[in-house]
């Protein structure tokens, strides 16, 4: 369910859309945005979107966590809406101007064997991508994340006005760090050396496993490796980096740039990507993007299907202004989407582009 923001102004027909969709706990955000976050913007001046974005983080005293920053991102891409329509710019125009071309994107693609998986990502390749993630089913094992084996899940559909629980899978470590490595030696013997691999493990290992895993799959040279352990670990990060040298990618469960200092400042990570939805936006995705280019950190924000498109333009804007842009998650949403969000990325030829008008 998409909760969607839009702020009006005084000036007739200047307004702005948001994203504060956050999937599973949409009521809570929209709640917090109707009864607490509102009321604080009636009479403000929508220019000035760092001092709302600090009045709303610091100024109302609780801040953080996924609620909070979710419903700051919505009305924060809802103000750098007004900012460029009243500029007549692009917002990428406002964040400094383009560095590049379009943005470098990658799929996802899966399968229940790794023949499956081979077949989707030739039709990605055929589709124009440069860049793809692999998972697979995890034989013996139930609802494999990322993979269509998530249909076997068992959840209740009818729980509740929040929508179905969370799907239960059966989770087994030891055959998934044996199957994965074989996919990748499947992959790379089918597919080439050409195109790049990566692979989101969704923070499922424990730090010796997680290692393990990273010097298995070196031989077949990943793009990165996808958050590889749980977001409150961060130390663990070190135990990968002293056993392996592929490069590593976190950040989509981060809801403030401090969460995800400590993975830049000590260089274990090589890819940041931390959801401009959940973390408060445009005003703070910039400043990580910056302080990872201090650190030679590029950046991979998170772009599933469960962010409005609104978030997914807000991504491609940014990457089209920062210098350390790495790559770019995409999703192809369906048609009614599009019907009802127009104006979001369009994919070309490996690469997304947003509109060059406000
Ligand atoms: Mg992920």
């Amino acid at each position: 369910n998409y909760v969607l923001v839009k702020i009006e102004t005084d000036e007739p027909e200047l307004y702005g859309w948001g994203d504060a969709t956050l999937n599973g706990r949409e009521l809570a955000v929209a709640a917090a945005l109707e009864h607490h976050i509102i009321p604080l913007l009636i009479g403000r001046d929508p220019d000035q979107i760092e001092d709302i974005w600090q009045f709303l983080f610091r100024g109302t005293y609780w801040r953080g966590g996924p609620v909070l920053m979710t419903a700051l991102a919505g009305i924060d891409l809802a103000l750098w809406d007004i900012k460029g329509k009243r500029a007549g710019l692009p917002v990428y125009s406002l964040l400094g101007g383009k560095t590049r071309e379009g943005a470098l994107a990658y799929a996802h693609c899966s399968g229940s064997d790794f023949e499956e998986v081979a077949d989707e990502a030739r039709a990605r390749m055929e589709q124009g991508f440069k860049v793809i993630r692999a998972q697979v089913a995890i034989p013996g094992t139930i609802g494999t994340y990322g993979t269509r084996d998530v249909h076997h899940m068992r959840s209740d559909p009818g729980w509740g006005d929040g929508g179905p629980l969370p799907g239960v899978e059966q989770w087994e470590p030891a055959p998934y760090l044996r199957t994965i490595p074989r996919l990748f030696e499947h992959l790379r013997g089918a597919l080439g050396d050409e195109i790049e691999l990566l692979h989101d493990v969704h923070e499922r290992l424990n730090p010796i496993q997680a290692a393990q895993l990273a010097r298995a799959l070196e031989p077949y040279r990943l793009f990165f490796l996808e958050d590889p352990l749980r977001p409150e670990h961060k130390e663990s990060f070190r135990v990968i980096r002293q056993h392996s040298t592929i490069p590593l990618a976190m950040g989509e469960l981060f809801h403030t740039r401090w969460e995800a200092l400590p993975l830049i400042s000590e260089q274990l990570i090589d890819f940041i990507r931390c959801d401009i939805g959940h973390i408060g936006g445009i005003t703070e995705a910039r400043k990580i993007a910056a302080l990872a280019e201090t650190f030679n950190v590029q950046t991979a924000w998170h772009g599933p299907p469960d962010i409005a498109p609104i978030t997914h333009a807000a991504n491609v804007h940014l990457d089209m202004a920062i210098p350390n842009f790495g790559v770019q998650e995409l999703t192809f949403f369906p048609e009614v989407t599009e019907t009802v969000i127009s104006g979001g990325p369009a994919f070309r030829d490996g690469r997304l582009f947003v509109s060059d008008t406000p």
